[in-house]
């Protein structure tokens, strides 16, 4: 049996090489393994820490220095800081590149929003933060077939102002080839609660041209997550965070939120003591286990050592709800 299992998926494997089916892949799963969960701790609690970050603090600044410096430890050197001014003060997204080695103009973004309201925002959006750092940090050194762009938002709190800025100021000028965005918001679930689920997001709004792509790709994240976690996953429609201006735009989405949301978002209540931060740990494996399909890591090891049969049973995907 396991024998014509592998037969068989060998096949599959080659029939549908350009259709990328999703098994488990041991080269990707061995990268998601060394998820670090004391690596998350340490920066939800130095973001915790940093303070409230509203737009024309020093919060924010420092944040902004912050995740720019943790970057440049991990090695990367492509850090572009975008200013924008809203309401008096300006602030700035932080774009950090990762260049793909067969398709270097084309680029995954994976993005989240750092600035936060009326508290720390350790789970709105310390969480999504963290997140892109751990992803970053492990993606380091894998060769990518297509390039990944990190992009830490600001201003979203105040209506999507930073992403808003980037798609008009860089996407569209720059006529930027786009793969996909893969945004990030507020995924640290809430302490006391079992927190086994995480929503995927996909596009259903206007215009609808890119709805279908996004229904596909928010599948093949579902399905990652399945296979690189131990969360269970649940499809809904994307809304409200900084992949809208890209949607809008006509660009293709998918996004990751919390299943049990939690009741603190915007309050000073928002902290590590009220989530889950084991929740984020499986988060950000299935995270990185979609990253590594989306931008297509490339093997150090011959085809021979990679198996391809997958180890976990597919969880199930419920159907489609609405909000
Ligand atoms: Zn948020």
């Amino acid at each position: 049996m396991k024998r014509a299992l592998l037969f068989l998926s060998v096949c599959t494997l080659i029939y549908t090489s350009k259709a990328k089916s999703q098994t488990y892949n041991s080269f990707y799963g061995d990268i998601v393994n060394s998820v670090s969960a004391s690596n998350i701790i340490a920066d939800l609690t130095t973001f915790e820490n940093l303070g409230i970050k509203s737009n024309g603090t020093t919060a924010i600044t420092n944040a902004q220095n912050w995740i720019v410096s943790r970057y440049q430890s991990l090695g990367y050197t492509d850090i572009i800081e975008q200013p924008f001014t809203y309401s008096g003060n300006t602030t700035n997204n932080i774009i950090i590149t990762k260049t793909g080695s067969v398709y270097p103009n084309t680029f995954l973004i994976i993005d989240a929003h750092y600035d936060t309201l009326n508290g720390p925002g350790t789970n709105d959006n310390g969480s999504g933060t963290v997140l892109l750092l751990e992803m970053a940090r492990l993606l380091k050194n894998v060769d990518t077939e297509y390039s990944i762009k990190f992009i830490h938002f600001s201003g979203e709190e105040a209506g999507l102002i930073g992403s808003n800025y980037y798609v008009n100021n860089t996407v569209i000028p720059d006529n930027l080839d786009i793969s996909l965005v893969f945004n990030i918001d507020q995924v640290g679930g809430v302490n006391g609660l079992i927190n086994d689920t995480v929503v995927c997001e996909h596009d259903m709004s206007n215009p609808t041209e890119n709805n279908a792509e996004s229904l596909i790709k928010t599948n093949i994240l579902a399905t990652c997550i399945g296979l690189y976690s131990n969360l269970n996953t649940e499809l809904s429609h994307a809304y409200g965070s900084d992949y809208v201006p890209f949607e809008n735009a006509g660009k293709i989405i998918t996004g990751l939120y919390e299943k049990n949301e939690t009741p603190y978002s915007h309050t000073i209540n928002d902290v590590l003591a009220n989530m889950d931060p084991n929740y984020l740990y499986q988060v950000t494996k299935g995270s990185l286990g979609a990253a590594l399909e989306f931008a297509v890591g490339i093997t150090t090891l011959s085809t021979e050592e990679v198996t391809p049969i997958e180890k976990k049973t597919l969880k199930s995907i419920p159907t489609l709800q609405k909000e």
